[in-house]
């Protein structure tokens, strides 16, 4: 007989609840659990990986169940990592559980499944079975199988076809049981070259910096070198430069022998980007990328775990590296939104670089050329020091921007034209000049919704309050939301006319208007649409570099970063696109998008030209966009937010109550609002109203957003809206949080 278990310790297992829960310790297992293990423990009928947190204070007894299996020999999360964790589940009011997942890219190691088991009475009728049955019988096969021993559901299904049913049956007559086990896999531990990441494209260091730079990266190393906390904004323009400081401070780093992360959004980890790095600093590099498989991925974590790389370039969740002496965190395009996770844990990636920062002693670098509103009131706080590349590489000029207003174009051509005359003579110009272009159109599909002449009806989504967009080359409508899409009909699904009408203009009708318009002209394409499947998306880049297009168009991935010296034209087709969202943000990311797109010109030998068609000339963003004046940008941007109560003057979060019915997502949030508003008096709450996107996956939504001037009373006011779901036993489902969001949909 084992000794009985004395150890009792706390487990936070990745279940939407915020609490952990006590484990008991089998003596066997006593001296190898420490904070930060993964353990494989039951909760219900399940089992789950969860990680130790500490010791309980609970007393060891039948009540308390025991872990099932130890996953690390050492800890998975480190103190600080773990510790980091608890910040995060407390500043985003998430389940620690949950949150400790996120933070290990180990699911590559293990793979969950379920083991068919016979009861024993399955066993008896199994042998009763064996006897009687005929050959041809499923259940007869099944049983048999079964007998020998336990085996993996998934591979029974697959051995014998359409044995699922016949288990079902099975396991509800007492047969047999599903038992749910962990199997182990190996993870790919690869180095660089094997995930084909060479340093084939990268260019040869400069050899001088501009004197912006060698500034810039003074500073950063001097911070470096004192092991300061400090946070640095990086604010230089398109074409300034700013990788080669990033480079030389990550270089400075390693002759330290200390450790460093680069951040940089989703979009911008192209294989020509991770080859720069490559290229500069060999195998001490670990990328993680998305598109990596699962075991890839926990390869790369054992890497870094094991001290072997020591520089980290890879997306939001790379800031949980397991990265040992954390001397610098870079995060470039610090302003892009794809740092905010959007489901739970609901984490800011650059926020949680900066905490885990601090906690580290290490120097933080924000870089953009159109820093987010926050990050660059941060700095007229005093919390960052501002560091600043105000012009281009080698004396080339910004491009020069035209602003074409399509109300006069209009009037004096008398015809809805995609393009411009003036677009139109800049692109044909291009061609014969034998120089490229990129046109932006930031919004997919090819027209916006259908709709019928005769009653007026407009296409929705089955499942979202949301317009199907057309897609031409597929026949179909989409959903842009929830991917519901349908074929596109002959006749109004309401009243049966055949006046169907297609509204508005995409990314895919800016390419087919140019195969029309130019029929010699090459042209690419880059949107989700034309980009699903891996390596699409580098490959219509890496085309256009090569100059295989004359014509690079597509959504807000053509503005994104790329850096094509022959590109002397970038046209946006529409400039409004986005103003009309009913979100706070709009007049930023417009301003953001078209600067962006814009320093995608001339910057190579030749100088750059933007043409920028809009119906609204007048609008503030674009006036500042056009002008390429961030920094009157900011100022009237920041002037509105205090006026109107946005951030960075307040914190904000919001509370959005979901139910596939509509009565009850409308009753459940009307309660929770009468519950908040009496006891919350720091804190403005708006709503509930129903969400712009009332309707979402076939959920209806109600939506709360919380203001206040001090972020704890809005974590207090999202505790208490948890713990009101929690006691009136709403779905886990029902009540989403979101501090500091990103999008107010
Ligand atoms: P940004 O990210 O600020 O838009 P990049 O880092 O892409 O700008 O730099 C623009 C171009 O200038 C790149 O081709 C880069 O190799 C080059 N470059 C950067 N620093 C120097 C320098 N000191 N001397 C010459 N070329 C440089
Ligand atoms: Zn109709
Ligand atoms: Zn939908």
């Amino acid at each position: 007989m084992p000794p009985p278990p004395s150890l009792v310790i706390q487990v936070a297992v990745p279940v939407p609840l915020d609490q952990s829960f006590a484990y008991s310790v089998p003596a066997a297992f006593e001296g190898r659990i420490e904070p930060g293990c993964r353990v494989l423990v039951p909760l219900g009928s399940r089992k789950l990986i969860g990680v130790v947190v500490g010791a309980s204070s609970d007393e060891p007894g039948p009540r308390i169940r025991q872990i099932t299996r130890v996953l690390d020999e050492e800890p998975a999360l480190s103190p600080e990592l773990l510790d980091l964790g608890r910040w995060i589940a407390d500043y985003y009011c998430a389940p620690l559980g949950e949150v400790l997942k996120t933070m290990l890219p180990l699911a590559g190691e293990s793979r969950k499944s379920k083991r068919a088991i016979l009861t024993p009475e399955g066993l008896l009728r199994a042998r009763q079975h064996g006897n009687s049955a005929q050959p041809t019988d499923l259940t007869g096969q099944v049983l048999r199988a079964l007998v020998k021993r336990p085996l993996n559901h998934s591979y029974l299904k697959r051995k014998l076809p359409g044995s699922a049913s016949v288990i079902e049956t099975l396991r509800k007559k007492g047969w047999l049981a599903l038992d749910e086990f962990v199997e182990d896999r190996k993870s790919v531990r690869a180095g660089n070259a094997a995930l084909n990441v060479t340093p084939l494209t990268a260019d040869p260091p400069p050899r001088r910096l501009t004197s912006a730079q060698r500034t810039a990266v003074d500073t950063i190393s001097a911070s470096i070198a004192g092991r300061e906390f400090r946070t640095f904004l990086l604010h230089g323009v398109t074409g300034s430069g700013k990788t080669e400081v990033y480079l030389r401070s990550i270089d400075k780093v390693l002759r330290e022998g200390k450790s460093c992360l680069f951040l940089v959004p989703e979009i911008s980890l192209t294989p020509a980007a991770a080859s720069e790095f490559y290229a500069r600093f060999g195998e001490q590099v670990a990328i993680l990328h998305s598109a990596f498989t699962d075991p890839e991925r926990s390869g790369q974590w054992r890497r870094v775990r094991e001290g072997k790389a020591r520089v980290v370039v890879g997306t939001r969740s790379s800031v949980f590296a397991p990265l040992e002496d954390l001397a610098l965190v870079v995060v470039d395009e610090e302003q892009e939104g794809g740092y905010k996770q959007d489901e739970a844990p609901r984490y800011h990636g650059r926020d949680v670089a900066i905490v885990r920062a601090r906690a580290a002693g290490a120097t933080v670098v924000l870089g953009s050329a159109t820093p987010s509103l926050e990050s660059r009131y941060n700095v007229d706080r005093g919390k960052y020091e501002l560091l600043q590349l105000p012009e281009r590489i080698a004396g080339r000029p910004l491009p020069k921007v035209r602003i074409v207003d399509m109300r006069t174009e209009f009037l004096e051509t008398r015809r809805p034209d995609l393009f411009s005359r003036d677009l139109d003579d800049a692109i044909r110009q291009r061609l014969e000049e034998r120089q490229q272009v990129i046109l932006l159109l930031n919004r997919r599909g090819f027209s916006s919704f259908v709709m019928c002449r005769k009653c007026g009806e407009r296409i929705e989504c089955r499942n979202c309050s949301v317009t199907l967009t057309h897609h031409r080359r597929h026949g179909k409508l989409l959903c842009h939301y929830c991917d519901y899409s349908q074929p596109v009909p002959a006749e109004c699904p309401d009243c049966n006319s055949g006046h169907l009408y297609f509204v508005g203009s995409g990314s895919e009708k800016v390419e087919e208007h140019l195969r029309k318009r130019f029929p010699e002209a090459r042209v690419a394409r880059l949107d989700r649409d034309s980009v699903r499947g891996r390596g699409r998306y580098e490959a219509i880049l890496h085309g256009f570099r090569e100059g295989d297009y004359d014509i690079l168009c597509g959504t807000q991935m053509v503005a994104k970063g790329h850096d094509m010296p022959n590109v002397t034209l970038v046209g946006v087709v529409s400039a409004d696109v986005g103003l009309g969202m009913p979100d706070f943000r709009a007049a930023e990311r417009t301003f953001q998008i078209l600067t962006q797109v814009a320093g995608r010109a001339g910057r190579g030998k030749m100088p750059g030209e933007v043409v920028l068609q809009t119906w609204s000339p007048d609008h503030y963003a674009i006036r500042f966009a056009s002008a390429q004046d961030y920094e009157g940008f900011y100022q009237k941007e920041l002037h509105y937010r205090r006026m109107l109560h946005y951030p960075p003057f307040v914190a904000t979060a919001t509370l959005t109550v979901r139910s596939r019915k509509l009565e009850e997502s409308l009753s459940l949030s009307s309660r929770l609002g009468q519950h908040l508003k009496e006891g919350s008096p720091a804190v403005r709450i708006q709503g509930p109203a129903a969400a712009p996107l009332a309707k979402l996956k076939s959920e209806f939504r109600y939506l709360f957003l919380l203001k206040a001037r001090s972020r704890k009373s809005i974590a207090a006011t999202l505790r208490r809206a948890k713990s009101f779901a929690q006691e009136n036993r709403w779905p886990a489902t029902a009540l989403v949080t979101d501090v500091d969001p990103m999008s107010l949909l």
